[in-house]
């Protein structure tokens, strides 16, 4: 069993473990198991860590520690650490330096967390198995033949592993909680705009939110509570004021979607584990409503054009001029070319493709427009549906960790796969899936929680609640 954030905090603040120790000790674990699983693509320079843990033990010693002071935390490769390399796990920033901080990344280091490492992930976060990266696939911890899941597949192997107690990744469809279902561990996406984008590299920015990774709800709420606030460098940063129209009192409600759920292409261990999630809470007195969000299944075909448009105007920054790596041609859209196709991987480049095609001219209004519309209506078909209820659950994925190179040719069922998280960054609501039990072969399942937006506190609370089921 790991030691949750309060244990350790309670052990460093009485001097049983020290910050060099709980530091050493988690290199000492990376060096013994990430040869295996490559949840990292590196570790931060000494110089770093070791200012960090200078100020993490002033903080101890003048009194002004919080919970994440001296915790070894590592960050998926997409957030910047200024003076540090930030790949997104691909070519084209093999050796790119940030030059500023993530506000997250302030936040962590302003509360005394030590960042130790860069976690693995898809390229740019684009994709659900992190074989996408440029730098070669994370496996699972429970089982060395499966993928971890993705993008943030290098943030949740870590964690489960035992490598760091906490780590960040980021969620455009799914991108957090996937991975953490697949890894048997706790992941937290939130409302979009309760966490600052500011440092983060850019996907889908209507989408993209950074969030959490733990053993426990408690772990990820801790960490929550530290890198969540309004912030002026993010323009869709919600403000104190928004932030306030918050769920006053709960129902004991919970929405299932049961026809949306148990559809073709689900896993039979799935749907059956789900069930019994189910009938659990059930038991312990909550009452179980059926429901009907409609719709809900367009939310992966709006996500699919929405996300590739957003994603091919953020990538045209990758020019091979202003920074990343450069393959200079003849001319400037010679250079241009060469660089992007030596840079940018398979997936990455289908994406662009697809994005500039439904932006284009023409289509404009039958693909970009349209999806924005129906986007406008799920977002109405959530709030209606959240006048009935608490949180709304489904399983996270619709099946356990597949294995390495099984969806990696088949680009639409590696789609189909976020069928359950997509529509939840679609709508900007936050979710968190829980570890709910494994297959008969050991592989962890997730049930996955979404609340209204502001909900966090109502996820924490049924999040607890349910793993206090056991
Ligand atoms: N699997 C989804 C995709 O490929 C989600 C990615 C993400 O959340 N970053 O787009």
């Amino acid at each position: 069993m790991q030691k949750t954030l309060k244990q350790l905090h309670e052990e460093l603040k009485n001097g049983i473990i020290t910050i060099d120790a709980l530091v050493d000790t988690s290199k000492k674990t990376i060096k013994e198991k990430d040869g295996d699983i490559h949840a990292l693509l590196g570790m931060y320079s000494d110089t770093l860590v070791a200012s960090q843990i200078a100020q993490a033990k002033e903080m101890f010693a003048d009194g002004t520690a919080t919970i994440l002071t001296g915790i070894p935390i590592v960050l998926k490769d997409n957030i910047l650490v200024k003076g540090e390399i930030a790949t997104g796990a691909s070519k084209i920033l093999e050796n790119y330096v940030a030059t500023y901080d993530a506000t997250v990344v302030k936040k962590l280091r302003d509360a005394g967390a030590i960042l130790i490492g860069r976690a693995n992930m898809d390229e740019f976060a684009m994709g659900g198995s992190t074989e996408n990266s440029a730098y070669g696939v994370t496996k699972n911890p429970h089982d060395t033949t499966r993928v971890a899941g993705g993008s943030s597949g290098g943030s949740a192997a870590i964690v489960a592993y035992g490598g760091v107690p906490v780590s960040l990744g980021s969620d455009t469809g799914g991108s957090i909680r996937q991975p953490a279902s697949f890894c048997g561990i706790v992941g937290l996406k939130t409302t979009y705009g309760n966490v600052s984008r500011f440092g983060l590299m850019a996907m889908g920015s209507s989408l993209d939110q950074i969030g959490p990774f733990a053993n426990s709800v408690e772990d990820v709420e801790e960490v929550y509570n530290i890198i969540t606030g309004y912030d002026v460098m993010d323009s869709t940063s919600l403000t104190v004021e928004s932030r306030k129209q918050k769920v006053e009192s709960l129902k004991k409600v919970i929405g299932v979607p049961m026809s949306f759920v148990n559809r073709e292409g689900i896993d039979a261990e799935v749907l059956t584990n789900f069930n019994v999630s189910i009938e659990k809470l059930k038991s312990a007195g909550y009452t179980i409503k059926d429901i009907t969000i409609n719709q809900v299944e367009k939310a992966l075909s709006v996500y699919y054009i929405v996300m590739f448009a957003e994603v091919s105007s953020n990538l045209a920054r990758y020019d091979g001029i202003r920074y990343g790596l450069s393959h200079p041609g003849e001319t400037s859209i010679k250079s241009y070319f060469e660089s992007r196709t030596a840079g940018f991987g398979a997936e990455v480049r289908r994406r662009i493709l697809l994005g500039t095609y439904v932006l284009s001219s023409g289509y404009y209004d039958a693909y970009y427009n349209k999806a924005n519309i129906v986007r406008e209506m799920l977002k109405k078909e959530f709030a209606k549906v959240f006048t009935e209820v608490d949180i709304i659950a489904t399983p996270t994925s619709p099946v356990p960790a597949f294995a390495i190179g099984e969806k990696s040719h088949d680009p639409l069922a590696m789609y189909l796969a976020d069928i359950f998280t997509v529509p939840v960054n679609i709508v900007g609501v936050p979710a968190i899936s829980i570890p709910s039990g494994k297959t008969a072969t050991g592989l962890p399942l997730g049930i996955q929680f979404i609340a209204p937006h502001n909900g966090e506190d109502t996820l924490f609370m049924y999040g607890k609640a349910f793993e206090k089921l056991g």
